[in-house]
């Protein structure tokens, strides 16, 4: 079985983490731009981060056998911040990097006058970079959430078809799906979508344009969820072309609009380093 990830955090993720992917079929991920958890102070702070997940991330997950990709973007946690705002102006020159293959994740948070401003400006970018968009949706009140997004989506220049919206659940899958747009669906642990919630899902909706992931990130996740979800699946009577279906071919579809993907994974195993660092820390 092989498995994409299509949203999950590996900056915050041990090479434990890694190897235990690696040995559930996880041989590609995304990793979309995410914040700290508490305030960024700085544009300075984004460049670093983003230099990480274009250098150092994208080296240590071949490491471990798995190709790694980016989204960039100012999240939507910290578009109401002026320090980080300002970020919007270094985006398109790292847009134009080879390992980034979304504008992401954008979207709402709170639905405020200022995330507003973020998305229709990120959708733009995405636009003008002839990139896909990943889109964060809220995690709360989520109906209305979904249709800010879906208008926010419509007066961008950025086609339905090239947009992901994510952490979608049964009161949002609908009208996203209606919308044509890709549907992403964020798996945790004990809180919005389970595993057997997502197979009723992919039951009543069908695997089409459907990707499933872990989103797991510094917080209570788990970077296991794909797995599960593909053995549920299969349990559930989901052919195992379904599966892959959900799990690899969807993702490298939508991804694939980047133009950018690259799938093979040089170096695994062979310790190389980066910039003169390896993950053995300076052993050998
Ligand atoms: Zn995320």
């Amino acid at each position: 079985m092989r498995i994409f990830d299509p949203h999950i955090h590996m900056t915050s993720r041990t090479t434990d983490d890694y190897q235990a992917m690696h040995t559930a079929g996880v041989r590609a991920v995304v990793e979309p731009s995410f914040w700290l958890g508490q305030p960024r102070t700085s544009p300075a702070s984004f460049i670093d981060y983003f230099d990480a997940l274009l250098g150092w991330e994208p080296f240590r997950a071949a490491q471990y056998g798995i190709a790694h990709h980016c989204a960039l973007a100012l999240n939507p946690k910290e578009a109401g911040d002026p320090r980080c705002v300002p970020v919007l102006d270094e985006l398109p020159r790292y847009l134009d990097k080879d390992g980034v293959v979304a504008v992401g994740e954008i979207g709402y948070d709170s639905m405020t006058p200022a995330e507003d401003h973020a998305l229709a400006a990120q959708l733009q970018l995405a636009a003008d970079h002839e990139l896909p968009a990943l889109v964060h949706t809220p995690h709360r009140d989520k109906l209305a959430g979904l249709r800010r997004t879906l208008d926010a989506v419509h007066e961008s220049a950025l086609p339905a078809d090239r947009v992901l919206l994510d952490h979608l659940n049964e009161t949002t899958v609908k009208e996203a799906k209606d919308a044509g747009c890709w549907l992403g669906f964020s798996v945790y642990p004990d809180t919005k979508m389970d595993a057997a919630r997502m197979v009723d899902v992919l039951t009543e909706y069908g695997p089409e344009k459907v990707l499933v992931n872990s989103a797991a990130d510094w917080g209570r996740s788990d970077p296991l969820k794909t797995r599960e979800v593909a053995d549920l699946m299969l349990v559930s009577g989901f052919t195992e072309d379904d599966v892959d279906l959900v799990l690899w071919r969807n993702p490298v579809a939508f991804y694939g609009l980047s133009g950018r993907l690259v799938l093979d994974v040089p170096g695994a195993g062979t310790g190389a380093t980066h910039e003169g660092n390896s993950i053995l820390r300076g052993g050998s």
